[in-house]
């Protein structure tokens, strides 16, 4: 399932599994999670605290919505791309037993969360636990062009020629 591929299924997940959390969730965390859900592109703090704003009538400043990420992200529901040092959403709560990829479109930021096959995450965690690190967030970033960027990409290349 791609990010932009988001069911309102998949919302109820994300809310119980802020909801399954130590700290209760706040109206503001559910709605900082549910502008973050809204879109397939990685958000800054202040790209979310805009959005945000706009959608809402009790408005956020970006400190809160600071916080709000950092409580997102160890809740497990909201991940920070460093290739990008934006949030997204995340589909899976992370488990040292699985390992999520999220592919990066370099041209238009789209981004889409796999889950790593299971033959390709013990090697790695082997070779993670021979190097002695521990705490690994279990999280790979990739970065490519997505198909309608290569589609456009494509067309302009044939204009040319
Ligand atoms: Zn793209």
């Amino acid at each position: 399932m791609t990010v932009a591929k988001r069911t309102p299924k998949y919302v109820a997940k994300a809310r119980s599994l802020i909801e399954s959390s130590a700290n209760k969730p706040t109206v503001k965390r559910c709605n900082v999670l549910a502008v973050l859900l809204s879109t397939t592109k990685p958000l800054s703090a202040y790209e979310l605290t805009d959005r945000y704003n706009k959608r809402y009538t009790e408005s956020i400043i970006a400190a809160s919505v600071y916080r709000i990420l950092d409580w997102l992200t160890q809740a497990g529901v909201a991940y920070r791309l460093n290739i990008l040092n934006k949030f997204i959403a995340c589909q899976q709560r992370p488990s040292t037993q699985q390992l999520s990829i999220f592919i990066v479109c370099k041209n238009c930021q789209k981004t889409i969360q796999k889950r790593a096959p299971n033959t390709l995450v013990h090697p790695i965690y082997e070779r993670v636990s021979e190097a002695n690190y521990c705490d690994i967030l279990p999280h790979i970033e990739l970065t490519g062009v997505c198909e309608q960027c290569a589609h456009i990409s494509h067309q302009k290349e044939n204009v040319i020629e």
